[in-house]
């Protein structure tokens, strides 16, 4: 499907990669008799119902339809295309893809995703040696160990320094004949305002990369080492790089938080460096924005379903902020979320740096969820006198109001009634009345985002949703003995010389089916990677999908069952074809030209229908 790729590339990489290695990264597994299942990052869920199954290399999600094979799976979960989910793959094996193997129009067909990242890394290259070897960045390193940081450290989160002077960078990529008009684009140099020509964005900066989960470079980061302003320059938005989804240090931390399923998540750079010098290696950050949906989403993907996230704040205010905006996102998320306010004055970076890891663990450990956290928050701001509790009480309504499981919900306002000594139905009362107006007024607001959820992950088709994904089973009872008979070919391929010498699949009423069944039916029924190969050969996700779930689906088949099943479709389909003869033939007795014409034109429309498929397949 691909010309620039050659096939032995591809083989090579099915044969050297394993689908465990690479759903594990960012989803937690579990074995689960011969199959490994977790919660589906492509959509919000509380039970494991995403199976991936190590003997066929496919994955499955029993609850949003999803499924394919890895390069499937990697294309989703990165919002990359067939090409780039191969050269990401090899990649990560060193599996080289020798570049004289692209044409000059090939070459053209390499997204600029893939053109973007690989400036970014020149990029990151440049800025790093530059901290590394030039005289002129004796500052930058001294700053760099004024605050603690280790040469193994710096390493580790590839820091760089950016010369200062308007072109060091400019000059470079120059030499390298980059593409000016994607180094803007990738947010490294700016247009002058003249128009004639361009600057670097990063000057006299401590550089800090911003990598995905995939170990690629998307953005940067750039401090000042004195106090001039703005402290904090970051990358743009480009295509490759979206703050509201991405979280700092997540590549490196992404491992360590699958052990432990608990993440600290605070909102410095230093901050991370910081926890990662004392050991603490399961923290991120984010960048310059407040926690999204998308984040919480990135988060469950390595904590799994039971995993605890920390958010570590350097004042209650801040705090209060933050545990309030976490209530609609993390409830949703069904990730545990907890509190954590350092002593005043010091932030992550300072406290660790002072007081060191044990300390840190310690009071992380006493950190509140989120609604205790609220309760004594109110408790310290407005006191337990009469007027104190009714401030109290007006404060949590809202938060208690907000939470979606009410079982929770009982149980925060038991605490709550105990906390303030007043009786538990009046608290009650006031979070239903609540609760009832919250409903009103903001069921669309809160609910919106949820709905979109499959649109987090970058780059997926709007129409990848869960509804559309799911093959509809239950269309006709002619589909359904169409998916079936899928389900055999697939399951059992004794049966595909049969089928192929009765011409089923041609009779096959459903279009998206028959262009599956064609393809299955390309394909040497007896050869041992003939699932692999089917599944390369798939072009739309639907039907990428459709064949993950009829593989997962397993039956037991044999060859007088197989009979039946095929006598029965053309049963259907014949009886089908002499009905439809037979009211074409009422409706000339009956003159009704009208319904003639529409008879036969859904008849060659389906045709048609066909036609087309045919000449893509
Ligand atoms: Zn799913």
């Amino acid at each position: 499907m691909v010309a620039w790729i050659p096939d032995n590339k591809i083989k090579e990489i099915q044969h050297t990669a394993d689908i465990i290695d690479i759903i594990s990264e960012t989803v937690l597994l579990k074995k689960a008799g011969k199959n490994f299942v977790g919660l589906c990052p492509f959509h919000t869920e509380k039970t494991p119902s995403f199976t991936v199954s190590p003997a066929k290399q496919i994955f499955h999600c029993f609850g949003c339809g999803c499924g394919g094979d890895i390069f499937r799976f990697i294309m989703k979960q990165n919002g990359l295309n067939f090409p780039e989910a191969v050269t990401t793959l090899a990649g990560r094996y060193g599996i080289e893809i020798e570049s004289q193997q692209i044409s000059p129009a090939q070459q053209r067909r390499i997204t600029e995703k893939e053109q973007l990242l690989d400036i970014n890394n020149i990029a990151m290259l440049f800025f790093q040696s530059v901290l590394k070897k030039a005289q002129s960045s004796r500052k930058a390193q001294n700053y760099l160990a004024k605050r603690g940081m280790s040469e193994i450290l710096i390493d580790k989160f590839k820091l760089g320094y950016a010369p200062s002077g308007w072109d060091n960078l400019l000059k470079h990529l120059n030499q390298k004949q980059i593409s000016l008009s994607m180094a803007e684009k990738a947010g490294l140099i700016v247009q002058r305002k003249t128009k004639n020509g361009f600057y670097d964005r990063f000057r006299d900066r401590i550089i800090f990369p911003i990598l995905n989960p995939g170990n690629k470079i998307i953005g940067f980061g750039g401090r000042v080492m004195d106090d001039s302003l703005p402290k904090y320059l970051n990358s743009p938005e480009s295509p490759v790089y979206n703050k509201s989804k991405s979280l700092y240090g997540l590549h490196i931390a992404k491992s360590v938080m699958r052990e432990t399923q608990t993440a600290y998540l605070v909102e410095g750079y230093f901050d991370v460096l910081a926890l990662h010098l004392h050991k603490v290696n399961n923290s991120v950050a984010t960048l310059g924005t407040s926690m999204t949906d998308a984040h919480v989403q990135l988060l469950k993907g390595c904590l799994g379903s039971e995993g605890k996230v920390i958010l570590v704040y350097d004042s209650d205010k801040a705090g209060i902020k933050a545990a309030l905006r976490s209530i609609p996102i993390f409830n949703q998320g069904f990730l545990e979320v907890r509190i954590l306010v350092l002593p005043s004055g010091y932030d992550p970076d300072s406290y660790i740096m002072e007081f060191g890891k044990d300390l840190f663990l310690k009071i992380a450990a006493d950190a509140l969820g989120v609604i205790p956290f609220l309760i004594e928050t109110a408790v310290k701001k407005h006191g337990v006198s009469v007027e104190g509790k009714i401030h109290i009480l007006n404060d949590l309504i809202k938060p208690l109001a907000g939470l979606s499981d009410n079982i929770v919900k009982t149980l925060y306002i038991k605490q709550l009634a105990e906390r303030l000594g007043i009786n538990e139905s009046a608290v009650l009362e006031k979070v239903k009345t609540s609760s009832i107006q919250q409903g009103n007024r903001t069921l669309g607001q809160s609910r919106a985002p949820f709905k979109r959820l499959p649109d987090i992950i970058e780059g997926q088709p709007k129409n990848s949703g869960p509804a559309a994904t799911e093959y509809d089973v239950n269309k006709g009872i002619n589909n359904r003995i169409e998916v079936q008979l899928l389900k055999m070919l697939l399951q059992f391929p004794e049966m595909a010389e049969e089928i192929r010498k009765k011409k089923i699949i041609d009779l096959f009423e459903d279009q998206s089916l028959k262009a599956v069944g064609k393809i299955i039916l390309k394909h040497d029924d007896t050869a041992k990677e003939r699932i692999t190969d089917i599944l390369i050969q798939v072009n739309e996700e639907s039907q990428s999908n459709l064949i993950a779930s009829l593989l997962l689906k397993e039956e037991v088949w044999d060859h007088k069952g197989c009979q039946r099943l095929i006598e029965q479709f053309t049963i259907r389909h014949n009886r089908h074809q002499t009905d439809l003869l037979q009211k074409i033939k009422d409706a000339e007795a009956n003159n009704d030209i009208g319904l003639v014409t529409e008879i036969l034109q859904s008849k060659q429309n389906k045709a048609r229908q066909s036609d087309v498929l045919r000449r893509q397949n």
